[in-house]
């Protein structure tokens, strides 16, 4: 098990998982799939390491392709 502490409710459990991050690039909104996270296990707030941060801000400016565009519904509380 990776070492973990997490920052929102200090529980040291997590379980590995992936997870889909809706990110503002530049004005757009983009999704990116399939990211490996530690997930906490108490309040599932979602750490993603630096070195797969880095990736993901590489691959949405620029150094990947999306690999399908979909529709996105927006809501708002008003
Ligand atoms: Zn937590």
């Amino acid at each position: 098990m990776l070492e973990f502490k997490c920052h929102v409710c200090g529980s040291e459990s997590a379980k590995e998982e992936f997870i889909n991050e809706i990110l503002d690039v530049e004005g757009r909104r983009v999704l990116v799939e399939h990211i490996p996270a530690l997930v906490c296990t108490r309040c599932s707030e979602a750490a993603i390491s630096i070195e797969t941060t880095e990736r993901i801000r590489q691959l949405v400016h620029g150094a990947g392709t999306p690999v399908r565009t979909v529709p996105l519904e927006v809501f708002e509380l008003a």
